[in-house]
C-alpha cells in the first residue's frame, strides 16, 4: 500500500503534528470548497473556521438580502469566498425584488430558503420561476419534523417533489437538510428526522437525483453526514452514481473548524456531532467512502461548473 493509499484508507489525510506543536490544520485529496457556509459574524471567524478545517474555498450564504458584509469579506478574501447566494422570506410581498436585487449585487443563487411553507406551494413557485430566469440554483432546506433549533415543518412534502422538478426543467434545484436525506431510504415514513440503521434502496431523494438533470444536492450539516454514515456500502454506491450533482457542504457551527464554541456544543446539536466540526467528520466520511477522483468532483468541480466559477 503507498502513501496515498494508506492515509486515505484512514480516512483524512492528516498531516502528522510534532508533539508540542500547534494542531496542523487537516488535508484532505484535492482543494475544497464549502457551499453551504453561514457567513459568521465578524469577519475573522469566517476565516477561522476555513483554516481550522483545512478548507480552500466557501459559498457565503449572506445573512438575509443585505449584501454589504458580503462583498467586504470577498474583497479581504477574494480566493476564499469567491462566490454566495442571497435569501429572503419567501412569504412577504417584496420577497421577489429581494432576491432580484442580490443577484444584480453579484449572488450566484437563492438560499438557503427555509421557511414555513410548502415546497410545492405559491411562495416557492415564484422563487423558482425567478430563479429559471435569473439562472441561478436554488437551495433548499427540507424538513418534515420539528427540532429544538428549528420547529415546524420547512419546504414540506418532498414526495411530492418530482412534480416540481418536471414543472421547472429550467430551474436548478439543490436539496438539503433532514427530509432530504432520511429520504434515501425507501422506508422513510417521517417517523424521525435522523433515522438510523441500513438503507433501503429506491428512496425518494435517491430517485429524484437518478431521474431529473435539475436536482443537485449538498452534502452538509449532520442530516447528510447521518444518511451516509449508516450503510457504507450504500454511501460507496450513492456517492458514485451521482457524483456530478453532489456538493460538499458544511453547515457547521463550530467556531475554529475543530468542533470548538458555545454553539456546536449545546443540546441544540444533534448529539453526534456535539463537539465536533461538521465539515472535518464530512470530508472524512467522503474521503474513506471515494475514490480521490470522486472526491475532488464533490468537493470542488461540480460547485464550479454549477456556479459558473473558474476552477
Ligand atoms: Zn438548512
Ligand atoms: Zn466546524
Amino acid at each position: 500500500m503507498d502513501r496515498r493509499a494508506l492515509l486515505t484508507s484512514l480516512g483524512a489525510v492528516v498531516a502528522a503534528t510534532p508533539l508540542g506543536a500547534q494542531e496542523s490544520p487537516p488535508r484532505w485529496p484535492s482543494p475544497v470548497i464549502d457551499m453551504h457556509f453561514h457567513m459568521r459574524a465578524s469577519p475573522a471567524r469566517n476565516v477561522a473556521h476555513q483554516q481550522g478545517a483545512g478548507i480552500t474555498a466557501a459559498n457565503l450564504l449572506a445573512r438575509g438580502g443585505d449584501a454589504s458584509a458580503v462583498l467586504a469579506l470577498q474583497a479581504q478574501n477574494p480566493k476564499m469566498f469567491p462566490c454566495w447566494f442571497g435569501s429572503t422570506d419567501v412569504t412577504k410581498p417584496d420577497a421577489e425584488k429581494i432576491l432580484t436585487q442580490t443577484v444584480k449585487s453579484g449572488a450566484k443563487g437563492f438560499g438557503e430558503l427555509k421557511f414555513p411553507v410548502a415546497a410545492d406551494g405559491p411562495e416557492m413557485r415564484r422563487v423558482y420561476d425567478l430563479a429559471a430566469e435569473l439562472d441561478v440554483p436554488v437551495l433548499i432546506h427540507f424538513q418534515e419534523i420539528g427540532q429544538p433549533a428549528a420547529p415546524g415543518g420547512y419546504n414540506t412534502g418532498i414526495k411530492r417533489f418530482a412534480a416540481i422538478l418536471k414543472a421547472y426543467p429550467k430551474t436548478k434545484f439543490i436539496g438539503h437538510a433532514d427530509a432530504f436525506w432520511a429520504n434515501v431510504s425507501a422506508d422513510y415514513h417521517e417517523q424521525e428526522a435522523y433515522p438510523t440503521g441500513p438503507i433501503v434502496p429506491g428512496g425518494v431523494s435517491d430517485r429524484l437525483l437518478s431521474d431529473y438533470a435539475n436536482l443537485f444536492a449538498d452534502t452538509s450539516a449532520n442530516s447528510a453526514n447521518n444518511a451516509l454514515s449508516r450503510d457504507p456500502a450504500f454511501t460507496a454506491d450513492f456517492l458514485k452514481r451521482h457524483q456530478d450533482k453532489l456538493h460538499f457542504g458544511s453547515d457547521c457551527n463550530c467556531e475554529d473548524g475543530r468542533g470548538g464554541g458555545a454553539a456546536q456544543n449545546s443540546d441544540r446539536v444533534a448529539p453526534r456531532m456535539r463537539g465536533k466540526c461538521v465539515a472535518q467528520e464530512t470530508l472524512k466520511l467522503l474521503t474513506a467512502s471515494t475514490a480521490p477522483q470522486v472526491f475532488r468532483k464533490i468537493a470542488w468541480t461540480n460547485a464550479h461548473r454549477l456556479l459558473g466559477l473558474k476552477a
